[in-house]
């Protein structure tokens, strides 16, 4: 037995006891009983050390090493202060014009924009943005008219729809006794907020939304869409797998659309008034990498 080979096998005590044995037994017969005790000694370590790194999940494709030096590094970003655009952000709305949005049939943008803010003015109709978006991180300002005039869903009602399909609720869910999955930070019909994290009517508030948008192959629904909203900073929905088109008092169902669509904006006949509006488009297939 060459002792670089049990030197790289077995931990230093048990090695130092080999040694002794070939030492002590430096007759024929007696080595190779003594090897044979070696070796099977030998299998059961590599047999049980084998056995203690196996892998315990089937074995996966990397695209990338471990510490690989050519992944590419995560681009450098310049933070923004609590709610303003990130460097890499696409500006939907700073205030000044509707440039970025449409009204229903590609017509100019029937919202009216003051101050600041853009408001829904009475028959403005739905929303939308000019350009088109699968998954992506949302910022965007609301306020409820700071008269409260109705109730229930009748208050504050307008709401944000990703790809044209699916409703993040805007509503004034201060004191206003409604539906749960109906809230504020509800998605419409399917999940309440975990919170209930609204301000009072006429206060600015914000939302944080991360979408992952579903994906469809052959006409048919492979990975649905997911969602994650912080209302006023706070986690209202955590990663919730969405269960299809948002709808009223109807079981939601998945559409097969295209990949990137228009985020909308609802006119449900309140003025709600929004402002400060970024995207941050996220690759498709960036968790697949
Ligand atoms: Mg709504």
């Amino acid at each position: 037995m060459h002792p670089s080979l049990t030197n790289s096998l077995l931990p230093g005590k048990l090695r130092q006891q080999l040694y002794t044995i070939l030492k002590q037994n430096f007759s024929g017969r007696l080595i190779m009983k003594n090897v044979m005790v070696i070796l099977i000694v030998l299998l059961t370590v590599t047999f049980f050390i084998a056995g203690c790194a196996a892998p315990q999940q089937p074995a996966k494709q990397y695209k990338w090493k471990v510490h690989d030096p050519d992944r590419p590094v995560p681009p450098i970003i310049t933070p923004g202060t609590a709610t303003s655009a990130p460097s890499d952000a696409i500006v939907l709305f700073d205030g000044s014009d509707l440039s970025e949005w449409a009204s229903s049939g590609d017509k100019p943008a029937k919202w009216k924009v003051e101050n600041d803010y853009m408001v829904i003015p009475k028959g403005g109709g739905t929303l939308r943005t000019r350009r088109s978006f699968g998954n992506c991180q949302l910022h965007i300002e609301w306020a409820s008219p700071a008269e409260v005039k109705g109730s229930d869903q009748g208050r504050g009602n307008s709401g944000i729809y990703f790809m044209g399909q699916y409703e993040v609720q805007v509503l004034d869910s201060y004191n206003n006794k409604t539906y749960a999955d109906g809230q504020a930070g509800g998605i419409y019909g399917q999940k309440p907020p975990l919170a209930n994290a609204c301000r009072p009517p006429g206060e600015w508030q914000t939302y944080d939304i991360i979408f992952h948008r579903p994906i469809f192959a052959d006409e048919k629904l492979v990975k649905p869409a997911t969602i994650t909203v912080l209302h006023n900073n706070i986690l209202i929905q955590d990663h919730w797998i969405i269960e299809g088109r948002t709808l009223w008092r109807q079981r939601a169902i998945y559409k097969p659309h295209a990949d990137a669509l228009p985020i909308t904006l609802q006119d449900h006949g309140n003025p709600v008034r929004y402002r400060n509006i970024w995207i941050r488009p996220l690759k498709p297939d960036e968790e697949t990498e």
